[in-house]
């Protein structure tokens, strides 16, 4: 984990990850999916986590998503403007992130908000995928 210059952590992407943060630079959310069952799944496994195969893979997910709970952080965080929304969200695809929300306020979230994945610059070299509301 690093700090950027706002003071907002950021991961270190190592060889395991290196797919899911490669897309996120590219606007694409990369997920593992499992090629025996389908599953998919986050964090990164060696194993699907259904069906214990080893024929995880890399794929290309929707970037679609909704809130699936959050809350409404107020305080002083590093890095975040507060107040800000901290939220659940569950991709299109069925996996779970915990992430703030960009471009929500907070007496506009509610759960099932249609999001959609964007780009968060967190350094040069990091990107993460981070989600707002969806174009109508
Ligand atoms: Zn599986």
């Amino acid at each position: 984990m690093g700090i950027n210059q706002n003071g907002r952590p950021v991961p270190l992407p190592d060889d395991a990850s290196a797919p899911f943060f490669d897309g996120a630079r590219r606007g694409e959310l990369m997920l593992q999916a499992c090629a025996a069952c389908g599953a998919w799944m986050w964090p990164v496994k060696p194993r699907c986590v259904e069906c214990w195969s080893e024929e995880v893979q890399w794929r290309r997910a929707s970037g679609r998503a909704s809130v699936y709970s959050f809350a409404v952080m107020h305080g002083d965080f590093p890095g975040f403007a507060s107040p800000y929304v901290l939220a659940t969200v569950e991709t299109e695809e069925g996996v779970r992130f915990t992430t703030d929300l960009a471009g929500v306020s907070p007496d506009q979230v509610h759960i099932g908000m249609s999001l959609a994945m964007v780009t968060e610059q967190l350094t040069p070299d990091v990107a993460i995928p981070g989600f707002r509301p969806a174009p109508a």
